[in-house]
């Protein structure tokens, strides 16, 4: 057996080569780490509104349960999974609470509600803010998730059929994302989607409603569907140009 005998000089020296190479990987470590993208990315931040809460239940299935709470459980789901992903969210509310109160005497409690939720979009810059519901219908039959945007707004379309494509690989017949009249889309400066997580008079699809995992599984659908389209969204679109 060979023993080899190195001198101090000599072990310095390869100590240093070793600290040099180190010091070489980390930096390039850093810089593959921060792409401009990424710096991009980290300055933008997504709004999660869960439709309703507080005095404001929603609708609600034939068992009393509300809408608003389904809405906020699915939110703070897809809150988490975009957090994991690097992703700056946040939320229009986190418990069960209307964004604005109830004034014996003073009508449009909903409206100025609606509005609260688009004033916190535009306070935290928001590239846009999803939004979450359920439907409901005279007719039992109907089920199924959609995508809604506002007509004359591309970003807030290129958002809602990402989205409505990873909605698909979980509802058994897939539906159309579709243009929507409502009042939180249609605000200047602010790019929305409404997304109808099922129908609360579907007895099958209410019963489903109420499963954490089937709602991990909707949160899951509309994060990949938002990440999917999120570089895009960032590098240059402006999200409130409207269509031509
Ligand atoms: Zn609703």
């Amino acid at each position: 057996m060979r023993i080899l005998i190195l001198s101090k000089d000599k072990i310095l020296f390869i100590l240093s080569l070793l600290g040099l190479g180190l010091t070489l990987a980390f930096l390039a470590f850093s810089l593959l780490r921060i792409t401009p993208a990424e710096s991009k990315l980290k300055q933008t931040t997504i709004l999660i509104d869960p439709g309703h809460g507080g005095i404001d239940g929603g609708t609600q299935d034939a068992h009393g349960h509300l809408e608003k709470d389904i809405n906020l459980a699915i939110a703070l789901k897809i809150r988490d999974y975009l957090r994991q992903s690097g992703v700056n969210v946040a939320m229009t509310r986190e418990d069960d609470r209307e964004l604005a109160a109830y004034e014996p005497g003073r009508s449009g409690r909903h409206r100025r509600d609606l509005s609260s939720r688009i004033e916190r979009a535009k306070k935290v810059k928001a590239l846009f803010l999803v939004s979450i519901h359920c439907d409901w219908s005279a007719d039992p039959k109907r089920r199924g998730m959609v995508a809604f945007y506002y007509y004359r707004n591309p970003a807030g379309k290129n958002l809602a059929f990402a989205i409505q494509e990873e909605l698909n690989k979980i509802q058994p017949t897939p539906k159309k994302a579709a243009p929507g009249r409502y009042f939180i889309l249609e605000q200047p400066g602010v790019t929305g989607v409404i997304i109808e997580v099922g129908f609360l008079s579907h007895p099958e699809e209410a019963a489903l409603l109420q499963r954490p995992d089937y709602q991990n599984k909707i949160a899951f659908g509309i994060a990949r569907g938002i990440l999917q389209v999120l570089p895009a969204l960032i590098s240059g679109q402006d999200p409130t140009a409207p269509a031509s």
